[in-house]
């Protein structure tokens, strides 16, 4: 199953993602993901991309379909995969396209996470990642079990990342109105975009994706 998540920044699509992958036992493939970690690495688009991310903009086409491109080919792919943050563009979505025609592949589901803009603010201020492992916490919505100790690892080093600051936030959800939003009229039209309702609980939307999958089987 190939499956791509649409939704500001904040909406909630990488949690989302993390429970898709274990139900469906394909990879998630964040974009996000894999420029935090090329700029951990130092590597050249890692300290390209590292600006880019702290002011809020989005990082070149051309880097992102490329790097997508080798990504969806390696073997854990060919049963398919959860596309989170990417495409964020109509140029990235037209690669897409072409990527998937030459693979002889298509897109199973497109689905927007619709989260109000007042929320989104505050749910990207409230949230933290382990220093260790990377498990994804809220202070608010999904707090650690045991105060101050990762669910996952058992570490109490935590972080949050240098673009969910209030400015930085206000510019990515410029860059997603102006930019990404576009997709969802490009998805529409072809009848493979579904909207589910962030607002609501995190296993409420988790189930209510499922649901789209049993619909469509
Ligand atoms: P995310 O973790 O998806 O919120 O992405 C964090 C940041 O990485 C974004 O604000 C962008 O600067 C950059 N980024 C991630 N995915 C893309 C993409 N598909 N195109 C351009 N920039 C991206």
């Amino acid at each position: 199953m190939k499956i791509i998540l649409l939704g500001p920044p904040g909406a909630g699509k990488g949690t989302q993602a993390d429970r898709l992958k274990e139900y469906l036992s394909v990879p998630k493939l964040s974009t996000g993901d894999m420029l935090r970690a090329a700029v951990a690495e130092g590597s050249e688009i890692g300290q390209k991309a590292d600006k880019i991310m702290r002011t809020g903009g989005l990082v070149s086409d051309d880097i992102m379909v490329a790097m997508i491109a080798d990504r969806i080919q390696k073997p854990d792919c060919a049963k398919g995969f959860i596309l989170d943050g990417f495409p964020r563009t109509i140029g990235q979505a037209q690669a897409l396209d072409q990527m998937f025609e030459k693979l002889h592949i298509g897109i199973d589901h497109v689905i927007e996470i619709k989260v109000n803009d007042a929320a989104l603010v505050e749910r990207i201020s409230n949230r933290f990642s382990c220093s260790k492992c990377g498990a994804g916490y809220n202070h608010k919505s999904k707090p650690t079990k045991v105060k101050g100790a990762c669910d996952t690892c058992g570490s109490s080093e935590f972080s949050q990342r240098a673009d969910d600051r209030a400015e930085t936030v206000a510019a990515r959800l410029e860059q997603y109105n102006q930019q990404t939003a576009p997709l969802l009229p490009y998805y529409s039209k072809r009848g493979t975009l579904h909207s589910v309702d962030g607002m609501q609980p995190i296993d409420t939307v988790t189930s209510e994706i499922t649901d789209l999958f049993k619909v469509a089987a």
